[in-house]
C-alpha cells in the first residue's frame, strides 16, 4: 500500500466553518488559469481538501486546529503525477503571477508548506516511482513525493537487500522531496550522513517550465559550483525537486550497541567530540541531558546511547573506539537502546499537550564543538526564564568531527491576562521564546536550524543570520522565480510580484 500524508490533529470544526488563521492577500486563481490547470492535472476546489493542504505539522497550527483555524486556505489542489506535468503548471502560474506552494507529506513544522498567499497547493504525492536501483555503483533514482517506508520497502526487496539510511522521526510521515527541500537528517546519520551527503543528483521544474538534471553520473565533478545543493535546503522557493539520486547501502552485517551516563552535559559531549575526532561514525550517538534523561530511562544523570551498525570489521573498529572514549563513563542498561529504537517515531503527546493548552516545541541548532557547550547553557537559560516556561531541556543528537546538532525541548502555559482568549496568550508565549531563541542563536552566531529548515516561522532568524550574504540568495531567487510564485512568504522572501 502506499503512504499518504498524517494530519497532526482533526479540526475542530467542519472545514466550511474553519477560519484562517494567517492569509495575506489570497491571489484569486482565474477561470482561465483554473481550465488551464485542469488539462494538466486533476484539480480539487473541495474546502476539506483545500483545508488539509493549508496546513503542516507546525505545532502552533495543532493548537489553531483545535480552536476551528487553518492556517490558510489554498485556492486549489493539484495532483500531478508526472514531473512534465510539475513543470508545465509551473510555467502557467508563473505566466499568470499565480503562487505555487509545493508540498508532500505536510510533516513540516516550521509552516513551511502553509500557502499563505492562496493560489496552487501542488501535492506531489502522485509522483511516486522508483525509476533505477544501480546495484553496481549503489544508488537510487527514486521520485519527490515518494514516502519513507514506501520507499525503504521496495530497496529491502531488490537483491540483497539496501537501505538509504535515511530514518528521520517524521520518516512515516515525509517524503523524499520534503527531506531535501529542508536538508533533513535521519536518526542514523552520524554513520549515513544527512540528506545532503546522500544527494547525487536532482530533477528539478523550473517556473520558465523546463526539467533539469543537476546529476553528473559521477561521485564527484569541478564543473562549477555544486546546482544539486542550491535545490537542497531552499525548501521549495526556487523550483520544485521531481525526482533525486540517492547512494544506497547494503544492509548493515553487524549491529552493536551501548549504554552510559555522565554526571554533566559538558562531558558527554566531550566524550561524543572525542570519538568522532578519531574517525569512528557510530549511526546514533545520543547525549540526553538530566532532564530527558530521567524522562526517557528514569537515570538521574546525562545518559548515552550508542548504536552501529556496518560491516563487522567496521563495526568492531568503531565500537573499539567508542569503548576506550566511554572507558570512564558510567556504564548503564543496554535496555535504553531498546527503549529509545521502541519510541522513537511516537509522536502521540504532541496534539494532546497542545490541545490541553500546554505549547510545546523543539529548536535544533548546530554549532561547533568548541562554543556548544556554552550555546547550549544559555540558550535552556533564555528559554527557561522567559515567562510562562514550564520546562526546557535538551540532548544532542546529530554528532560531526567539527561539531553537532543539540535539540531543545521547551513546553510553556502562559496565562491569560483580562479574560483574554488562552489561544491569544498561548500565540504570544510562542512568539516571544521563539525570539529569544532566535536572537540567543544569532548572537552566538549559531546555525538557527540544523535540519527542520526556515520555513515560515523562522524566515527573519534566516535574514539575521546569514547577514549580507542573505542578498546572494535574493539575487538567485529573482533570476529563477521572477515572478515571485515559488512558495512565496518562506526563506524570508515577500510575495507574488504582482
Ligand atoms: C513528529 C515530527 C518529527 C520530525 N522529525 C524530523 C527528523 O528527525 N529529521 C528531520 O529532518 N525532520 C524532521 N521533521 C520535520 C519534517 O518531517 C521534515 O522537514 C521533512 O523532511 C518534511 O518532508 P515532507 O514531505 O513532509 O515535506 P512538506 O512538509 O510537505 O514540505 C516541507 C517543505 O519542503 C517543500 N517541498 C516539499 N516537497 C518538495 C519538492 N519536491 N520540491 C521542492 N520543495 C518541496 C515545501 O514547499 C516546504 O517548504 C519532523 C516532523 C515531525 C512532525
Amino acid at each position: 500500500m502506499t503512504s499518504s500524508p498524517t494530519p497532526p490533529t482533526p479540526f475542530d470544526l467542519p472545514a466550511s466553518e474553519l477560519t484562517t488563521r494567517l492569509a495575506e492577500k489570497p491571489v484569486a486563481i482565474s477561470p482561465k488559469l483554473l481550465e488551464a490547470l485542469s488539462a494538466i492535472a486533476p484539480v480539487s476546489e473541495e474546502v476539506g481538501d483545500r483545508a488539509e493542504h493549508g496546513r503542516d505539522w507546525w505545532p502552533i497550527a495543532i493548537g489553531w486546529a483545535a480552536n476551528g483555524q487553518v492556517p490558510a486556505f489554498p485556492g486549489v489542489v493539484i495532483r500531478p503525477t508526472s514531473a512534465t506535468q510539475v513543470a508545465d503548471i509551473l510555467r502557467i502560474c508563473s505566466q499568470a503571477g499565480v503562487p505555487v506552494t509545493p508540498m508532500g507529506g505536510r510533516s513540516g513544522v516550521c509552516g513551511g508548506s502553509v500557502p499563505i498567499f492562496g493560489g496552487v497547493a501542488l501535492d506531489l504525492c502522485g509522483l511516486n516511482a522508483i525509476h533505477e536501483v544501480d546495484e553496481t555503483s549503489l544508488t537510487v533514482t527514486v521520485d519527490a513525493g515518494m514516502f519513507g517506508p514506501d520507499l525503504e520497502r521496495h530497496l529491502a526487496g531488490v537483491g540483497p537487500g539496501y537501505s538509504v539510511g535515511h530514518f528521520p522521526q517524521s520518516f512515516d510521515l515525509s517524503t523524499v522531496g520534503g527531506w531535501l527541500a529542508c536538508r533533513g537528517a535521519g536518526q542514523y546519520s552520524t554513520r549515513y550522513g544527512k540528506i545532503e551527503d546522500m544527494v547525487v543528483g536532482l530533477t528539478v521544474a523550473l517556473t520558465d517550465g523546463r526539467l533539469i538534471s543537476t546529476e553528473a553520473k559521477a561521485p564527484r565533478a569541478a564543473t562549477g559550483p555544486s546546482l544539486t545543493q542550491l535545490f537542497v535546503g531552499a525548501e521549495g522557493t526556487l523550483g520544485v525537486i521531481t525526482s533525486a539520486t540517492l547512494k544506497i547501502h547494503r544492509r548493515p552485517g553487524a549491529e552493536a550497541r551501548r549504554s552510559v551516563s555522565f554526571a554533566n552535559f559538558d562531558e558527554g559531549l566531550e566524550a561524543c567530540r572525542r570519538i568522532l575526532q578519531r574517525g569512528a561514525t557510530p549511526a546514533v550517538l545520543r547525549l540526553y541531558d538530566e532532564i530527558e534523561s530521567k524522562r526517557s530511562f528514569g537515570v538521574e544523570r546525562c545518559s548515552l546511547i550508542v548504536l552501529d551498525e556496518a560491516d563487522l570489521h567496521l563495526l568492531n573498529a568503531t565500537m573499539a573506539i567508542v569503548d576506550e572514549e566511554l572507558s570512564s563513563a558510567q556504564v548503564e542498561d543496554l535496555a535504553h537502546v531498546d527503549h529509545w529504537l521502541e519510541r522513537r517515531n511516537d509522536v502521540s503527546q504532541l496534539a494532546p499537550l497542545w490541545r490541553n493548552h500546554v505549547v510545546v516545541d523543539t529548536i535544533e541548532i548546530a554549532g561547533s564543538w568548541k562554543d556548544l557547550g556554552g550555546t547550549t547553557a544559555r540558550l535552556l537559560d533564555a528559554l527557561r526564564s522567559t515567562e510562562g516556561t514550564l520546562t526546557a531541556s535538551v540532548h544532542q543528537s546529530h554528532a560531526y568531527s567539527d561539531g553537532a546538532c543539540c535539540y531543545f525541548t521547551f513546553a510553556g502555559r502562559p496565562t491569560a491576562v483580562d479574560g483574554d482568549d488562552p489561544m491569544e496568550a498561548e500565540a504570544r508565549y510562542y512568539e516571544r521564546v521563539w525570539k529569544v531563541a532566535n536572537e540567543t542563536i544569532v548572537a552566538e552566531g549559531r546555525a538557527v536550524s540544523h535540519h527542520h529548515g526556515i520555513g515560515l516561522h523562522r524566515s527573519n532568524a534566516l535574514q539575521a543570520s546569514l547577514g549580507s550574504a542573505y542578498d546572494a540568495l535574493v539575487a538567485i531567487k529573482r533570476t529563477l522565480d521572477p515572478a515571485g510564485i515559488m512558495n512565496p512568504g518562506k526563506l524570508g522572501f515577500g510575495g507574488p510580484a504582482q
